[in-house]
């Protein structure tokens, strides 16, 4: 940290010495991962800064603009409609939940075979640990799988300012009426919380802001279908990491400025690793910062990633809202159409995302695909099954792995990787 933010972090309620030994593993885990790769590009100096001030000028950066009146609100699912919250002037920050922290803490108040994502979160509240959540005027929990659901009835014991949305769990007409129901409730609740009427030009104004981020990331990841890859795929995740904190405006002008230089590196033929490494298209659970371990161990082992097929990847950016309407219904009517295509393990059945899975492998020229589940989440185990046999009747590599946060199994997880990109050799 480039400052004294103790002041700050004490005034937000935060466990100081925890908060200490967290950011003394992130910073070490980061150097580790991050900083020892070669040849990055060197607009990644802008995500390094992002990585190093993330709970230092971010945060400072959030309390001036709850001092200015504008109001934070912290989510845990790409299903909360961030144009909704722009719309009135508010700002969404993603709640990371990807480390374990206080799990003795955790386990007193959920099953142990609860998934790690679940656990995490709840980690940084108990433990006292996340100066976003401690930051955040609303944070919103929405019914999607089962344990997330269940788990927002004990949340909201801990966090009082929890609002929960209820989410479909099929792709029918019926659930597209919830999911335009839930999302007029959560305009309501978003003006109630804000003081500030939502209407067709803010709206718009809120779909502009946050297509202009998902057009930088696409055009990012688009670049990632060259041989060699330019970036590194832990990198490209960083970015998309990124994009669930950082000002979108400043967010999607740093992206378009490594995009430029991805661009120069492409005409020259230059990459990250040498032409012909063994591509991977990673898909699965989403991974939130600092979960980087799967994508280290294949970086580390002789592969690179090209795409993600994660809502903290692509599933979360591919689809933009339409901004073309001009009444307020026309406009939600098409946040609800852009929210609705997004192809969660939650909703059954769910064949799109088997489609992307091919569609995505086929555009980035993968030589394989590495599906990540963490353990004990059911939609995406079960459904890793259903990827698996459909990949490998049209021949399409395919390794199934299932970690949680822990560092115990990277040994074991580098040698199947390894014997993996071995094969595809
Ligand atoms: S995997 Fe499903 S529940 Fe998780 S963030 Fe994505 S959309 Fe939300
Ligand atoms: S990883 Fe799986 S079990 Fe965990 S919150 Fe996401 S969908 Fe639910």
């Amino acid at each position: 940290m480039t400052e004294d933010w103790r002041v700050m972090w004490e005034e937000l309620g935060l466990d100081l010495a925890a908060h200490d030994d967290l950011l003394e593993v992130l910073g070490k885990s980061y150097r580790e991962i991050y900083l020892e790769q070669e040849n990055r590009p060197q607009g990644m100096g802008y995500f390094d800064f992002v990585m190093r001030e993330v709970h230092g000028l971010r945060i400072k950066e959030l309390l001036n603009e709850k001092k200015a009146g504008r109001k934070i609100i912290g989510s845990f699912c790409v299903f909360v409609p961030e144009e909704i919250v722009r719309a009135a002037d508010a700002t969404l920050v993603g709640l990371c939940s990807g480390a374990e922290f206080a799990t003795e803490e955790v386990e007193k108040v959920l099953p142990r075979n609860t998934c790690a994502l679940i656990k995490s979160a709840f980690g940084f509240k108990l433990g006292r640990v996340c100066p976003f959540i401690e930051s955040a005027d609303m944070i919103v929990g929405e019914n999607t799988c089962d344990g997330k659901k269940k788990s927002y009835e004990i949340l909201h014991q801990l966090v009082p300012n929890l609002y929960v949305m209820d989410l479909p769990q099929t792709k029918s007409q019926e659930g597209r009426r919830l999911l335009k129901a839930e999302y007029l409730h959560f305009k309501r609740a978003v003006e109630d919380l804000t003081g500030v009427g939502i209407d067709a030009q803010r709206l718009k104004k809120g779909i502009e802001t946050v297509n202009r981020k998902r057009k930088a990331i696409q055009r990012l990841s688009s670049l990632r279908k060259a041989d060699p890859a330019p970036i590194s795929g832990l990198d490209a995740l960083l970015a998309n990491q990124v994009s669930f904190y950082d000002d979108p405006k400043r967010f999607a002008d740093s992206v378009d400025k490594i995009s430029n230089e991805l661009e120069g590196r492409i005409a020259k033929g230059e990459g990250v690793f040498p032409k012909g490494t063994p591509r991977i298209l990673l898909s699965g659970c989403p991974m939130a910062v600092p979960n980087w371990k799967l994508p280290w161990i294949i970086e580390t082992s002789g592969g690179v990633i090209v795409g993600e097929e994660s809502c903290v990847g692509e599933r979360g950016m591919r689809n933009l809202t339409d901004a073309r309407g001009s009444t307020e219904e026309e406009l939600i009517e098409a946040i609800v159409d852009r929210y609705f295509q997004v192809d969660c393990a939650i909703f059954t059945p769910n064949p799109e995302r088997l489609d992307h899975i091919r569609e995505m492998f086929r555009a980035y020229d993968a030589d394989g695909v590495i599906h990540y589940g963490l353990q004990f989440c059911q939609p995406y185990s079960i459904e890793s099954m259903l990827v698996e046999k459909a990949l490998e009747a049209e021949n399409i590599p395919i390794l199934r792995i299932e970690t949680d946060y822990g560092m115990e199994d990277v040994g074991q997880l580098r040698t199947r990787v390894e014997a993996f990109l071995e094969l595809l050799k």
